[in-house]
């Protein structure tokens, strides 16, 4: 065994090579960006090493710089985890011409499955079914219509160098062909360099189930049996079980012997995952499924098989890549129970799911779930790289009860500070189709109205946000005492306006609710309406305050103090509320002159009171407002003019 290796990667997939590294006595090396001097997985490993600026492709993709720092901590052996250059033949092939291990298979099988048309025609060669279509050389616009004619219609144009869904096109109708077409091509030409396409039958209600492979370099190939990865957004994966459900033990079996075939024709070592295709539109058979692709690393969906077989494929990928056999043999490995994996972005379900990078103010998972996750309270979610935040992964005796924990991981994982997609992912994981395994690629667009619909904000978001940002001690005793008058907390956020919080005897009044029992204990706040109990974690970060609930996480802006805002533009002639709130003493006369500074209007809003200075030197022009006006946040209050105006 090693006993020193590099990991060219980064997050999660960094941290979790790392705890199998170490728990197998191999110290580990850690590269890192700018933007990642202060990473969780530097902060893991037994050394780092800088490798340059913060872009992917100045730091992460710089191969010589990588062998470099290998070199020179003396580490035997190169981990690429997955992305990056974990499928770049050049890398394996560099790294063994410098006398160290590719922590991975040959870069010659690398190559033979990096285009789609060449892993299809060897597939043929080792009798694996694959998607009918053409994919062959001939790249003649009209040649490939008409090809696109005898598959039958719908197609779907793929870039051979394609991957993570790019260069992807399908085509329903012949008419729109030869546009698609183009924009295959563009998009294979931007991202991949290489503008080839090959066409496929597109596979109607598909269910997408891959099966992991694992060889050795004595031979020997073995499968850890099946995932179903049916759950994804635009061809990416949102959440994968194993095993797939309602899955046929002859397609099972024909499935596994496929992907050990793929393998074989390949001299396949190291960990290896075969994509197939399933035809879903009617009950799962051993002759309706085909080969996609072959993706020659460690996934990132592969914690469910791990949890559904009880291996690490990491200490097995250590083990073949030192040159030892495979730790069991196939009578060997077996499936027991369960298990899903979601995977948590800092990305926005409800801005078309754009990536959300941003300060992770607060990250808790209080679950007993798998976590695998390279970012933790405080750390950024950089804008150069994936936004992944964690993976979280369930496993259970059945599917029910893997589906119930992991619903139950991801209510109680709480994310502040950045947009997530925990609310999207608890709502399909409850979503009635998911739940009874109705799966096809499809189910998630079909659904994207409701998945991504994030619910209005309730009473009791209002609840916890006041309690928080007021720090309400709902035990202090003259609480519900003063009988004849009920103390109101009026508040203001920007996304809701102005609310109110009335506290009589034992209820709690927010806009139409009445709560009972309102107990906060830390960042925990739960109360009763209904005989309904609600339960929320909340955290101010800034002026934002966060609520966590079942239902969703709702981020609430406290409006930016007036001072604050008063004084942000020095150029300005106008001094303008920036909150809602009753103006409480107003220090200044029209035809005043004023140097930058001067208190001009005293504000009290939230409880506390704002003073609003002069933005820059001037003459008061006019003032719209006395003692204890009521104002609304972005009225103008004073302004100023030149002095000498
Ligand atoms: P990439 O390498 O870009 O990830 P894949 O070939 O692996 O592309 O396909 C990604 C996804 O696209 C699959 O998981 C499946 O959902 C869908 N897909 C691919 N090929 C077909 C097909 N022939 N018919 C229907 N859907 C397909």
């Amino acid at each position: 065994m090693f006993t020193k290796i590099l990991i060219a990667n980064r997050g999660e997939i960094a941290c979790r090579i790392i705890k199998t590294a170490r728990a197998m006595g191999v110290q580990t090396v850690a590269v890192y960006s700018d933007a990642d001097a202060n990473a969780l997985h530097v902060k893991m490993a037994d050394q780092a090493v800088h490798i340059g600026p913060s872009p992917a492709a100045d730091s992460y993709l710089q191969m010589d710089v990588l062998i470099d720092a290998a070199q020179q901590t003396g580490a035997q052996a190169i981990h690429p985890g997955y992305g990056f250059l974990s499928e770049n033949p050049d890398f394996a092939q560099k790294i063994a011409d410098n006398g160290m291990v590719f922590i991975g298979p040959s870069p010659e099988s690398i190559r033979q499955m990096g285009l789609k048309d060449r892993a299809k025609e060897l597939m043929e060669i080792a009798n694996v079914p694959v998607v009918p279509g053409y994919h062959g050389q001939n790249q003649d616009p009209v040649f490939l219509a008409a090809e696109a004619v005898k598959i039958g219609y719908p197609v779907l144009i793929k870039a051979r160098a394609g991957g993570g869904g790019k260069g992807m096109r399908l085509v329903e109708n012949p008419v729109d062909f030869e546009t698609l077409l183009q924009s295959a091509q563009r998009e294979g030409l931007a991202s991949f360099g290489d503008a080839h396409v090959l066409i496929e039958k597109f596979i109607q209600s598909p269910r997408h189930i891959e099966v992991q492979v694992f060889g050795d370099t004595h031979g020997n190939v073995v499968h850890l049996f099946e995932r179903d990865c049916s759950m994804q957004r635009r061809h990416q994966k949102v959440i994968e079980e194993a095993p797939a459900p309602n899955m046929p033990v002859d397609l099972r079996t024909a499935m596994t012997d496929a992907a050990i075939k793929a393998a074989k024709q390949i001299d396949y070592y190291g960990a290896g995952t075969i994509e197939f295709i399933v035809d879903g539109s009617g009950p799962l058979r051993a002759d309706g499924f085909w080969f996609m692709e072959m993706n020659t690393r460690l996934q990132v969906e592969h914690p469910v098989t791990e949890a559904v077989t009880g291996t690490d494929l990491v200490a097995w990928q250590l083990h073949v890549a030192s040159g030892a056999a495979l730790p069991l043999k196939q009578n060997e490995i077996t499936l027991n129970g369960h298990a899903f994996e979601a995977r948590i972005y800092a990305e926005d379900p409800t801005a078309d799911f754009k990536p959300a990078p941003g300060t992770l103010s607060s990250l808790q998972f209080n679950t007993d779930a798998r976590i695998d996750t390279g970012v933790e309270t405080g750390d950024v979610v950089s804008p150069f790289y994936d936004p992944m935040i964690a993976k979280i992964t369930t496993h259970a005796d059945d599917r029910q009860t893997a589906l119930n924990a992991l619903v139950d991981g991801l209510q109680n994982t709480f994310a502040a500070g950045t947009p997530t997609n925990l609310g999207f992912l608890s709502r399909l994981a409850t979503d009635p189709d998911f739940a009874t395994a109705k799966l096809d690629t499809g189910l998630i667009e079909r659904k994207m109205d409701t998945l991504s619909s994030v619910p209005n904000t309730s009473d009791f978001d209002l609840l916890c946000a006041i309690i928080t940002t007021h720090d309400i001690d709902l035990n202090a005793p003259h609480l519900g005492w003063q009988m004849w008058q009920a103390p109101a907390v009026n508040t203001a956020f920007d996304e809701c306006g102005n609310v109110s919080l009335i506290i009589n005897a034992d209820t709690i009044t927010v806009g139409e609710t009445n709560f009972t029992r309102v107990i906060r204990n830390a960042d925990q706040i739960t109360a009763t309406t209904n005989n309904t109990q609600h339960r929320a974690t909340t955290t101010v970060a800034g002026n934002t305050v966060t609520i966590k609930s079942a239902a969703d996480a709702k981020t609430l802006t406290i409006p930016a103090p007036l001072d604050v805002a008063a004084g942000a533009d020095e150029n300005s002639d106008q001094i303008i509320a920036p909150m809602t709130g009753t103006v409480t003493l107003v220090h200044v006369d029209v035809g005043d002159t004023v140097t930058m500074g001067d208190p001009l209007v005293v504000m009290e809003a939230m409880k506390m009171e704002h003073v609003l200075t002069a933005p820059r030197d001037g003459t008061i022009d006019q003032i719209f407002c006395t003692q204890s006006s009521a104002t609304s946040e972005g009225t103008i209050l004073v302004t100023l003019v030149e002095i000498d105006a």
